[in-house]
This record gives C-alpha cells, structure tokens and sequence, in this order.
C-alpha cells in the first residue's frame, strides 16, 4: 500500500452499498475520501456517520448521469481539492427489463458517467494517481458473441470508437434490430464489457503519465442491486476495490480482478 498522507480519493455511489464501504475502507487506509452520491441528503447523511468514526471524509453531490453536475464537480476539485490521487468509479445502476429507456439509462449511469468523469479529472489526477472501474463478471467477453468480443477486445479501439461501439448497440435497440446484429437483450451486460474496454484503452493511454487503471469485479455482494440472496458482505465485495484504490506505484495497471486476483476479461 503507498503512503497515504495528504492524499485524496473521491468515491461515487458513496451513499450505500459497496460505495460506503469502499470509503470506510479508503479512510482507514488514511486517505481523506470525498464521498458523492446524487442524493444530497443520503450522501452527506452517510459521510456524516462515517466521519464520527474518525475518518476523513467529507460530501460533495454528483449524479454521474448528468454532465452539468459533473462539470460542477471538476471546478469543485480544481478550486476544492487540487488533486485526485484515487478515484473509484463505482456507481451504477441494474433496471429490470429491456427496451431503450432501460438501455439509454443503463449507458449513461454504468457507461457515459465513468468516462465523462475520468475525463474530466483526470487534469488533477497526478503520476501515481490510481482509476478504479468497479465492473462485473457480466462485463467479462465470454458473455457475449465472438464477433462482438473481437470489435469490443479490438487493440487498435480508441475511446471515440468505443463510444461509436456503444451507440451503435443503442441505435440497434431503438430501431428493434439489435438481436438481428448480434447484441444481447442485457443493457447491464453491455455497459460493463464496455467499462471493461475503456479500462484497457486507457491503461495503454494513461501509462505515459504513471496513471494506473484498473477494472474490478467485487463477487455478488448483498447490497440493494445484489439482493439478500448474495453470498458475499459489502465488506468482502469492497475489499478489492481498496486493494485496486490502494496499490504501489509498481503496482499492475490494465488488469481486471476479483478479490486482488486477476480474472479473464
Ligand atoms: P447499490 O444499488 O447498493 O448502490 C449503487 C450506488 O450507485 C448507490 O449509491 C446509488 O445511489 C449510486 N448511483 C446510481 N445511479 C447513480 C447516478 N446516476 N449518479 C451517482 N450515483 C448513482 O449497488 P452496489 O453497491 O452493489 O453497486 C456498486 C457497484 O458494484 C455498481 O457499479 C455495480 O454494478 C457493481 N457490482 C455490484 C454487484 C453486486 O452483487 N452487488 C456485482 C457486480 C458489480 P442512489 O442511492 O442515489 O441510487
């Protein structure tokens, strides 16, 4: 783990669920955790119990499916903040059902709001700075079709093609051809093999500047989108997340892993 002193993580979907506990753990690192959530009372009612443990943490509002809070958010941390050592890009959201409303949501929350972020913080993200995407094994390749698989694991895809690569799927749903052409009927799966492309385009990116990203699976984890049913705590599911948050500067860059260890995209 490096040293932590002075250093700052932000968390998004801090509220609840792996997000919090992401943050608790981040704090007892000693990082100073900047917890966002979309709902201000939620989030800063969540920070607020956090800190009477003693941990660092403050609250700052962030829907990740709205640009205008994200532009909000970066002046925040240029003028606020100065620095983001780690970020961890860990809201996301698992409607039921299918059609293009479903879809559209599902990409903008689990998709858009990853990158428009990272993008738009990653001018106080110094050398040495660490990106964490939390993913899923749903995101991993074998689920979807060999010729999807090669257009998505494509080494020459750059993020605007990726981001084309995206809307082509939600252009198929909304003209009702999406299964002709390949695409699964799953807007979750999608938007989390296209998180996971993201992660290695920018781990290949981002290197130069000694800027590590990696994707993360947290297991099935009982929090409200896993369900009661889960087998695993938000303690267990968090726990490789802050390992991801929290690696050396040799640390690896471009993985994807569950509990700290590495998994097949
Ligand atoms: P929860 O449903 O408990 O928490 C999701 C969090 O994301 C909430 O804080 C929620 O905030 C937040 N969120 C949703 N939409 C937005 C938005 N537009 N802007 C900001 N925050 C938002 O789920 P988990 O804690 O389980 O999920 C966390 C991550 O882990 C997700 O990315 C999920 O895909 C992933 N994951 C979870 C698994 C599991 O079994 N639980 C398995 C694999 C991956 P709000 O309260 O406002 O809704």
């Amino acid at each position: 783990m490096t040293t932590p002193e002075g250093r700052i993580a932000v968390v998004t979907g801090a509220n609840r669920g792996l997000g919090l506990e992401t943050s608790r753990g981040l704090a007892s690192a000693g990082y100073r955790v900047v917890m966002t959530a979309r709902d201000a009372a939620q989030g800063a009612a969540a920070a607020r119990e956090l800190a009477t443990t003693g941990a660092a943490v403050e609250f700052q509002p962030l829907d990740v499916g709205e640009e205008s809070n994200i532009a909000a958010f970066r002046e925040f941390t240029r003028t606020g903040l100065g620095r983001v050592d780690v970020l961890v890009n860990n809201a996301g959201i698992s409607m039921s059902g299918f059609d293009i409303d479903v879809v559209r949501r599902t990409l903008a929350v689990n998709f858009f709001g990853p990158l428009r972020l990272t993008e738009a913080l990653l001018p106080v993200i110094p050398r040495g700075g660490t990106i964490v995407m939390v993913s899923s094994g749903m995101g991993e390749l074998s689920g979807i079709s060999a010729g999807l698989r090669a257009r998505f694991s494509d080494e020459s895809l750059d993020a605007p093609g990726l981001v084309a690569l995206v809307n082509e799927f939600i252009e198929s749903v909304a003209s009702g051809r999406h299964e002709e052409r390949g695409w699964p009927s799953s807007a979750y799966r999608i938007s989390k093999v296209a998180l996971n492309a993201l992660t290695r385009i920018w781990a290949r990116e981002l290197a130069p500047a000694g800027i590590k990203i990696n994707a993360v699976c947290p297991g099935w984890v009982r929090t409200r989108m896993g369900g009661p049913g889960a087998g695993r705590s938000v303690e267990q599911g968090a726990r490789g997340i802050v390992w991801a948050g929290t690696l050396p500067p040799d640390g690896p860059s471009g993985g994807f892993f569950r509990d700290a260890r590495p998994i097949e995209w």
